[in-house]
């Protein structure tokens, strides 16, 4: 049995080697960018690993004895479902390995963001000591959370954030309120949950319908010292609106783990802003999800594979 790791960026493949060995298969690491790469390096895989390298239509009807596509993450939009789908080619993906990390950077982005730790951080590197320069700050308990999206992730920031005293509202049209209220979180129309929300979260998954949740007209609903948190995925909020609504400051921060082009250009503009924290697409790590990440990806396979 012969699984290729299409691509990776991790130090150590030993957890993904420990799985696939526990059914005999053989693997073999590559870093392919192209679909052609693919096809030239992986031919006789019966499983594939992959991370950003491009599992086609193509490249599944060129490896023929391919049976099962694992993608390292949650998402899997580097594979083309549909393809592999009426290829019978099983696509998996790892939804629930970082839940704990990603709840942690979305409540951290909302911590700093708050207490405008970057601006006050910075201005004691240039040897300056004054706390008038955060001001208006307001007392955080009793303020309310707007959670966009109401799924695991969510679900764990609500849980956390009711220790803060924050009240808690959710925009998520395939949940139903019992279950909100389960979490003691009431759920409400898109525009309700921004026009209430003094701190929003998006959480919602990245799709055609979602991209650009986050427009001119819907961030113009938000009150203007509202905090924006983005840990899910760029293209979920339109970036040229968003910086317009901070700079202008019809909106007051934003704290983003994802950006539209990752790595984020140099010349994108929000960088120029104060009112704005980012973090390089890392909310899902800590040394322990990584290391389930990648039993997981593999576990999947093997487990296809030995049928
Ligand atoms: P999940 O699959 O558990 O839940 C997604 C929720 O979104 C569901 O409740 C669904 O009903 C809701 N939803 C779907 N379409 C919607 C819409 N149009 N409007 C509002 N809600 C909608 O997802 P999760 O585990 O909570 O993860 C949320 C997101 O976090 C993922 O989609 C992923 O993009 C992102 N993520 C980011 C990182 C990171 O490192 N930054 C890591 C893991 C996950």
């Amino acid at each position: 049995i012969k699984v290729y790791v299409t691509d990776y960026e991790y130090a150590t493949l030993e957890p993904e080697k420990r799985e696939l060995d526990k059914i005999g298969a053989v693997m073999f690491p590559k870093q392919c960018k192209t679909e052609a790469d693919v096809i030239r390096e992986c031919k006789d895989a019966n499983g594939l690993i992959d991370q950003y390298a491009p599992i086609t239509r193509k490249v599944m009807e060129a490896l023929p004895d391919l049976k099962v596509v694992g993608r390292y993450g949650v998402g899997v939009n580097t594979i083309d479902v549909d393809a592999a789908t009426e290829l019978g080619i099983q696509v998996l993906n790892v939804p629930d390995y970082c839940m704990d990390e990603v709840s942690n950077q979305a409540i951290s982005l909302m911590l700093a963001c708050h207490r405008k730790l970057n601006i006050l951080n910075s201005q004691v590197h240039h040897h300056g000591w004054d706390y008038k320069i955060a001001k208006p700050i307001h007392r955080l308990q009793g303020q309310t959370l707007g959670l966009l999206g109401f799924g695991r992730i969510p679900k764990m920031v609500a849980q956390k954030a009711k220790a803060f005293g924050l009240n808690i509202i959710a925009y998520d049209p395939y949940v139903e309120p019992e279950v909100g209220l389960q979490y003691d979180v009431t759920i409400l129309p898109l525009k309700d949950v921004l026009q209430k929300a003094d701190i929003i979260s998006v959480h919602v998954p990245l799709t055609k319908d979602t991209e650009n949740l986050l427009n001119e007209q819907t961030l113009s609903w938000m009150k203007p010292e509202a905090i924006i948190i983005n840990t899910s995925r760029g293209p979920l909020i339109d970036e040229n609106a968003l910086y317009h609504a901070l700079k202008d400051k019809k909106i007051g921060y934003a704290g983003l783990d994802v950006t539209v082009q990752e790595p984020i250009q140099e010349d994108n503009p929000l960088l120029t802003l104060d009112n704005v924290m980012i973090t390089p697409h890392v909310a899902w790590y800590s040394e322990e999800a990584e290391l389930e990440l990648k039993t997981k990806v593999a576990q999947g396979v093997a487990d296809v594979l030995s049928g």
